[in-house]
């Protein structure tokens, strides 16, 4: 940290549904002076086994504070979102820290979001209980990443202060081509729509994605398809270029009464990298 080896990269979530950016999620990289990039994946559960993960955290989302700090006194509305460790969710100091952050950087709680996965939540549910009832409470969202991969039941999940799930990426990846993915994809939008949450699908990749998952009526995609993580002086320039600006407008449930069509969507969002050049027909 202290070398300036360590980079928070962001990854814009768009509404598929009215064609804007809502936000974005942090992303940690490691620019080893020797060993080049290294990936999250690899240095992450080393930083949770020996502790090292709570200052990480902190740095994450002081700089995603202070990135969205920066992006709204340039007339960018944009939410951060921030992936949580079990040590996170387990330190009952925490949040009070992220209380203190979020007034250091004067930026109001409905900005910042937090991304936890089921197996974190399930390892100690009770104790992940307390810390979320109370980041909750400082009025963050919270969504359930990686959702899919563990053993969330109906009934769990209603108890949890959630305002948003994230399809797992290896159920997304696949729906043009795999029917059973298509049907598990399908199920959870159902899910949420019944819960009153936000759906975001990850990992989009293709326009075929895309299209089919507006169909199965999903909120949010995320994917290389729309644009890779970048740093903040790449996206910057990517989020001024869009022709409808980032807005920070969390639809829970219901669809806006008007709605858009696909091809007024793929136009708002035409700066995006790869977006769909206005399919004419939405496969059901
Ligand atoms: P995640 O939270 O599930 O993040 C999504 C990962 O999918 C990111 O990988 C992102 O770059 C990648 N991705 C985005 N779009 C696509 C796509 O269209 N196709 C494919 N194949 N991948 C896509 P990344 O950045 O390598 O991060 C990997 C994991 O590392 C994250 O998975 C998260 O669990 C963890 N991680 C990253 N930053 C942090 C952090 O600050 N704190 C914690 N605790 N974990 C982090
Ligand atoms: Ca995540
Ligand atoms: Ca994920």
């Amino acid at each position: 940290m202290e070398a300036g080896q360590l980079v928070v990269h962001y990854q814009p979530k768009a509404d598929m549904r009215a064609g804007g950016i809502i936000g974005v999620e942090a992303l940690l990289r490691w620019h080893h002076p020797e060993h080049g990039l290294i990936p999250p994946d690899e240095f992450i559960p080393l930083a949770e086994h020996t502790g090292l993960i709570k200052p990480l955290t902190m740095f994450v989302l002081e700089e995603a504070l202070s990135q969205c700090h920066a992006w709204r006194e340039d007339g960018l509305e944009v939410g951060v979102a921030v992936n949580l460790s079990m040590r996170n969710l387990y330190d009952p100091h925490f949040p009070d820290e992220v209380q203190r952050l979020l007034r250091s950087w004067r930026v109001e709680p409905r900005y910042l979001e937090f991304e936890i996965t089921e197996s974190v939540i399930m390892a100690d549910p009770q104790r992940a209980g307390a810390v979320l009832g109370r980041l909750s409470a400082l009025g963050v969202g919270l969504s359930l990443d990686d959702f899919g991969v563990g053993y969330s039941s109906l009934a769990y999940l209603r108890r949890l202060p959630v305002t948003e799930i994230k399809i797992d990426k290896s159920f997304v990846v696949n729906i043009t081509n795999n029917e059973s993915d298509a049907m598990i994809v399908r199920s959870t939008i159902g899910l949420a729509r019944s819960l009153g949450l936000r759906v975001v699908a990850e990992g989009v990749e293709s326009k075929q994605t895309w299209t089919r998952l507006v169909a199965l009526g999903c909120d949010v995609a995320q994917g290389y398809y729309l644009c890779r993580p970048k740093a903040a002086y790449e996206l910057t320039p990517w989020l001024h270029s869009l022709p409808t600006p980032p807005s920070l407008h969390p639809f829970f449930g219901e669809p806006p009464r008007s709605r858009p069509s696909v091809d007024e969507v793929c136009r708002r969002l035409s700066a995006a990298e790869r977006i769909p050049a206005a399919p004419s027909t939405v496969a059901p």
